[in-house]
């Protein structure tokens, strides 16, 4: 299937200052992409880009397969969404603010029809109170329904659940799943792995300007090294793992092993089992996306960081590399 949107090769400078580095990415019909990354990494930048606020230097970017071109808006259809929070006029209403937006894109349609949208989102009690007096949560949902008046392919989120309170973050959660479930695909960028964790289907890692992981979160959380095993003797179990050069531990009554050189699981079962030790159950140890997340981007400090090359480190990460 192709992607949705691809991103190739794009760069983008401020003055000298290299904010997007030959950054590529692709996101595919019916995911939620979570776009990751520390402070300054180039998230703003590359949403700014893809929305064509901001011109750059280099690259190419292809919506539903076409090429994006700068100054030409119409090249962007089916994408919508925000960067930081949506700008409204705060002296109008909620309605009155999406009919201007229709009627900048040159469509007309009435209060009834656009309640909907407003329903949608939780605010058709809002719907006729000035938008200056709205919060942060309320204007981003409020930015939601103005997205989907144009019916996107693709969705742009930018923190969508930053500034929420725990029952605003939840709603967003459902809203965004909901959204997915009807068809829409969503790029949504965030600082808050777990709440990324919860929705995404896919996760891009981006630092210093790059996507320097992009994988299935499924992939990215399972360690395919380590495996939890649950045998009847722990004790004899962990010796005979150091014994045969492997590393191990106890964890919670169950041994975990990791998995080093050619050794298969397979291995370690046959070998516990010849010495006499029962095991009853086998699994892959997963790790949370934090832990994923702070061990690639600390495995790309403590390498050094190539400018231009992925490291061996990164490649270690079970993690697709995007060829760029
Ligand atoms: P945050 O999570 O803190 O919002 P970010 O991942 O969105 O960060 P960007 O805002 O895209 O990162 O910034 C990427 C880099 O570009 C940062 O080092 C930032 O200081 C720099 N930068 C951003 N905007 C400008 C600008 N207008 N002029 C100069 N440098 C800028």
């Amino acid at each position: 299937m192709p992607p949705l949107l691809e991103v190739q090769h794009l760069t983008k400078r401020y003055k000298k200052f290299l904010a997007l580095d030959d950054l590529c990415m692709k996101v595919y019909e019916g995911e939620v992409y979570g776009l990751l990354g520390p402070n300054g990494a180039g998230k703003t930048t590359l949403l700014s880009t893809l929305f064509g606020l901001l011109i750059p230097d280099g690259g190419e970017i292809y919506l539903l397969g076409r090429a994006v071109q700068p100054g030409r808006p119409e090249t962007l259809h089916g994408l919508e969404g925000f960067v930081d929070t949506p700008a409204f006029y705060p002296h109008l209403s909620a309605v009155e603010n999406l009919l201007c937006t229709l009627y900048r894109r040159g469509e007309r349609r009435s209060t009834a029809e656009i309640m909907p949208f407003l329903e949608r989102v939780g605010l058709a009690h809002a719907a006729h109170r000035p938008v200056g007096g709205f919060s942060t949560g309320m204007k981003k949902r409020l930015g939601i329904a103005q997205s989907l008046l144009f019916r996107p392919h693709l969705l742009i989120l930018d923190e969508p659940t930053s500034g929420l309170d725990p029952n605003g973050v939840r709603e967003m959660r459902s809203l965004i799943r909901e959204l997915k479930s009807e068809g829409t695909s969503i790029l949504l960028s965030s600082h808050i792995l777990s709440e990324v964790e919860q929705i995404a289907d896919r996760i891009g890692i981006i630092n210093r300007g790059r996507v320097i992981c992009e994988d299935t979160l499924a992939a990215l959380t399972a360690s395919p090294h380590t495996y939890r095993l649950k045998v009847d003797n722990l004790p004899s179990a962990l010796a005979l793992v150091h014994m045969n050069g492997l590393v191990g531990e106890t964890e919670e009554q169950t041994l975990c092993v990791r998995l080093q050189d050619n050794k298969t699981i397979g291995d370690v079962i046959m070998m516990l089992v010849q010495h006499g030790i029962r095991v009853y159950d086998v699994a892959p140890v997963r790790t949370r996306l934090e832990e994923t997340f702070f061990q690639i981007l600390g495995l790309q400090e403590s390498t050094g960081h190539d400018e231009n090359t992925p490291t061996h480190a990164q490649k270690t990460m079970g993690g697709q590399y995007v060829a760029c």
